[in-house]
């Protein structure tokens, strides 16, 4: 395995000054020092083709995005509590992506300061704390989030559900309790179920949070109708409903901009982050004027960075280069591309057991013949993959789930590339079930 001249001396710095919870991808590390559309060069020269950072969503460094936030931060970079024309712009032009009961922003710096956020918000506009969220859910790293992240705090070094948290089974059509794209009313019922026990605990009920295609669960396509039966119940119980973008927003699925938009309904708060800023820290939260107004209820709000005019210059341009580029268009067409070509190579090697996903948001799950998770098989296929000069990731409660999820400029020959890759590994021995 190669690993770059200087790795060892970044390694061992990093172990004994850096926390110990952060993470390394890869058995042999990376060191990477350029990006560039949907390729990382690492210090050797030796580029890589990404397909997991789905926040450098218009490519990395993008250079439209970069001078956007260079001739902002060389003017004036200050807070909210000055009128600019840069809030305005990007607002309005974030706004024009929703529907139009969806119409207050406030801007903040991160998906969990974003989930943070709307749980406030849905505290104030109900007057309850209690969440219903999904089981394998990941929304965040602050206390709040991680409270209502079941990926966590069921995992190692968690503690289990918080009393106002009601987790509801991960609805996976393919390997879940139910199965079958058509169990979306089944596991809908399981929220009606949680909302009753709130209830019985004489309690009610603040929200429910979900992604429209859950990503840390593995990319779980929701069965049909669940999303839909999930808002009825919830807004039935006084309670307002979640959608997490973080991931899925801005374009990625294809069909829509927004995720939830495929499954036809609105949310009262969508949290936005990940590809708003290309990897600059961006990110929103975007409700109903109602929600709004309730959250408003003297207390200033006021966040240092959040909607300062350098993040709103680079999160403007981000919209300006999706449309300019096409890349919602260019998310479908490669994405629909690529699905189709990971389900034929299905036929060939039937460790590949499901094949979901939408626009350039796709996981492949690979199985034995009894659909148990194959972990180590997924483990070392992105180890191989990299090897090959592919940055794939896995995840899911199993971590037998290939996530491909690549900056939005991702083309066929891209597609390709991962495609020829993937069939040499997956016919190694080592992939044998
Ligand atoms: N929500 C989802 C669905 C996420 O995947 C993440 C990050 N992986 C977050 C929220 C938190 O975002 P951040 O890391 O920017 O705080």
């Amino acid at each position: 395995r190669n690993s770059g001249p200087d790795t060892g001396k970044v390694l061992s710095f990093r172990r004994r000054h850096l926390g110990k919870s952060l993470s390394l991808s890869y058995e042999t590390p990376l060191k990477i020092v350029r990006g560039s559309g949907a390729f990382l060069v690492d210090e050797t020269g030796r580029p890589f083709l990404d397909t997991v950072n789905n926040v450098a969503h218009v490519g990395h460094e993008h250079p439209r995005v970069v001078k956007a936030g260079q001739a902002q931060m060389a003017v004036l970079n200050t807070n909210t509590r000055y009128l600019h024309d840069s809030i305005n712009r990007f607002a309005e032009a974030l706004l024009g992506t929703f529907p139009d009961e969806l119409s207050v922003v406030h801007f903040v710096n991160s998906g969990s300061e974003a989930n943070e956020l709307a749980l406030r918000m849905a505290r104030a506009a109900t007057g309850h704390r209690d969440m219903i969220a999904v089981e394998v859910g990941y929304h965040g790293n602050t206390g709040a989030c991680i409270d209502i992240s079941s990926y966590k705090f069921d995992g190692k070094g968690g503690k289990g559900a918080p009393a106002h948290t009601h987790i509801v089974p991960l609805p996976d059509a393919f390997r879940g309790l139910y199965r079958g794209r058509d169990t979306g009313e089944k596991y809908a019922a399981h929220i009606r179920e949680q909302i009753q026990q709130v209830h019985a605990a004489g309690r009610g009920v603040a929200g429910f949070i979900c992604e429209s295609i859950i990503s840390c669960g593995g990319q779980i396509e929701l069965p049909d109708g669940y999303l839909k039966t999930a808002y009825e119940a919830v807004r039935k119980a006084g309670g307002v409903c979640i959608a997490d973008e973080v991931q899925v927003g801005c374009g990625r699925v294809g069909h829509a901009f927004w995720a939830f938009e495929l499954h036809g309904v609105v949310p009262d708060i969508v949290t936005i982050g990940k590809p708003i800023g290309n990897g600059h820290p961006l990110a929103a939260v975007v409700c109903t004027r109602k929600v709004a107004e309730a959250f408003a209820n003297g207390m200033e709000y006021f966040n240092t960075f959040g909607g300062n005019p350098v993040s709103c210059a680079i999160g403007r341009e981000v919209l300006q280069v999706i449309a300019d580029e096409g890349l919602q268009e260019n998310a479908l067409a490669t994405g629909e591309y690529l699905k189709e070509e990971l389900r034929n190579l299905r036929t060939s090697f039937p460790i590949i057991g499901d094949v979901r996903g939408q626009g350039l948001f796709l996981g492949f799950e690979l199985v034995d013949d009894h659909r148990r998770p194959l972990g180590g098989q997924a483990e070392y296929l992105a180890n191989r993959m990299r090897d090959l000069g592919i940055l794939m990731s896995t995840d899911g409660r199993d971590h037998n789930v290939l996530k491909i999820k690549p900056p939005a400029v991702f083309s066929r020959t891209n597609a390709d590339e991962l495609l020829f890759r993937l069939e040499t590994v997956l016919g190694e021995d080592a992939m044998a079930v």
